[in-house]
């Protein structure tokens, strides 16, 4: 179906506005209204799992059937797997969710996630990021953390180990994630003023909380500290100067993320973006900015110093500036979905496979034909662009 939203940029929704839509999705439902603190709250979905311990399931680094590195049908090396351990959340992001409906799909058990990975690893990713919804909700992420980081790539490397989060449970794991082997962490922060970022999270006390969670993953090393903001034109991007001054002052890199068509309701228009241009205008005006050169061709991000080489800030722009040639990534959803691109019309059943017995030689061979069929690109913006079925939080993002 086509997206209409899309098709007709900008015809419903003025950025003068936007506010006015985004507050009136301000819809509570008891069950979401606080974070739980044993983390386990929400919806259980959990599908029959296998009863044996976590270290049956290691899966060593084997010869698979293929040539390395791994590539798809485009020459594209994919080495980056990003893997959602749920898609409950304990926040309600204004521009992300529609605060109407919880998780969606089922959660493998950990012992699932750690066999599925183990077989990516064995083909050649050497990068492992977490997600969801937000993994923090996971009881077992720390368990699932140590029993990754003893995998080893290709190379006999160990795995380059990261996580997203919303940071509100951070404070107390920040330390036991770092001691499980988590290489780095990237927090997702909406505003640097508390009113407006509890007003985008829909949780009182939110900003506290991953303020403390920021400052626990700093202290416990999971550096460089990466602080993730999406801007939407009329709404947050007030924010922008301000968070200039925070990366410097609490020593973390901030990089700003255009808005993607990835909601669960209809906010998306061209116009509500905030691109990459502006954004490196708007801090020059305050802090001059210098721009660094990239790390390796598949960094998603531009990156930028102030003037005195203090604090950095990086800006990644899949809408106004799409880096689809350069992409490494391929994701597992907490379903065992396997999605070579977030805007894939079609999934790839890599669980269903499991439950039906599969082998490993099968499951890699599954994955390889698979990453094949990776797309060339996205098409945001274009007559012809299909929303895809699932939103962001249940992709993993
Ligand atoms: N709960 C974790 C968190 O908050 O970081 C992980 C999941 S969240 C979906 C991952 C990231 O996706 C967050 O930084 C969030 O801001 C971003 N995000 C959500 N919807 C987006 C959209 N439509 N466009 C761009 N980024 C989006």
């Amino acid at each position: 179906m086509r997206d209409s939203k899309c098709a007709n940029p900008g015809a419903e929704l003025k950025p003068r506005s936007l506010y006015h839509a985004i507050a009136s999705l301000h819809l509570y439902s008891a069950e979401f209204a606080r974070p739980s603190s044993s983390g386990e709250k929400g919806i259980r979905l959990k599908l029959p799992m296998a009863s044996s311990s976590l270290s049956a399931f290691r899966t060593q680094a084997t010869n698979p059937p293929v040539d390395l590195p791994l590539r798809d049908s485009h020459g594209r090396v994919i080495h980056d797997l990003r893997v959602s351990i749920t898609d409950r959340c304990n926040y309600k992001c204004v521009y992300c969710r529609t605060g109407e409906m919880g998780a969606q799909y089922p959660e493998l058990a950990i012992e699932e996630y750690i066999r599925l990975i183990g077989l990516f690893v064995s083909l050649g990713i050497t990068k492992v990021r977490l997600t969801g919804g937000e993994p923090l909700l996971r009881r077992d992420v720390v368990a699932l953390v140590q029993e990754l980081s003893r995998l080893r790539t290709v190379d006999d490397e160990p795995l380059d180990l990261a996580l997203t989060t919303n940071g509100h449970l951070l404070d107390s794991l920040a330390q036991p994630l770092k001691d499980a082997g988590l290489n780095r962490v990237t927090v997702s922060m909406d505003a640097v003023d508390a009113a407006t970022f509890e007003r985008i999270t829909r949780i009182e006390g939110s900003f506290a909380k991953v303020l403390a969670g920021v400052r626990a993953a700093r202290a416990a090393g999971l550096t460089p500290l990466k602080i993730n903001c999406v801007l939407l034109r009329g709404f947050n991007d007030d924010q922008i100067e301000g968070f200039a001054r925070f990366a410097r002052e609490e020593d973390v890199v901030v990089r700003f993320i255009e808005f993607m068509p990835l909601e669960e309701g209809r906010l998306w228009t061209p116009e509500i973006v905030v691109t990459l241009r502006e954004i490196v205008d708007r801090i020059g005006r305050v802090l001059p900015l210098v721009e660094l050169p990239p790390r390796e061709a598949s960094e998603t991000a531009r990156r930028y110093t102030f003037a005195d080489g203090v604090g950095e800030i990086g800006i990644i722009a899949p809408v106004s500036q799409a880096f689809c040639g350069a992409c490494s990534r391929v994701r597992l959803t907490s379903d065992g979905k396997i999605r070579t691109c977030l805007f894939s019309q079609v999934e790839h059943d890599l669980y269903g496979r499991l439950r039906a017995g599969a082998g490993d030689e099968e499951l890699r061979t599954y994955i390889v034909r698979t990453i094949h069929m990776k797309e060339a690109r996205h098409h945001i913006g274009e007559p012809s662009f299909l929303k895809p079925s699932r939103s962001m939080v249940h992709i993993g993002g």
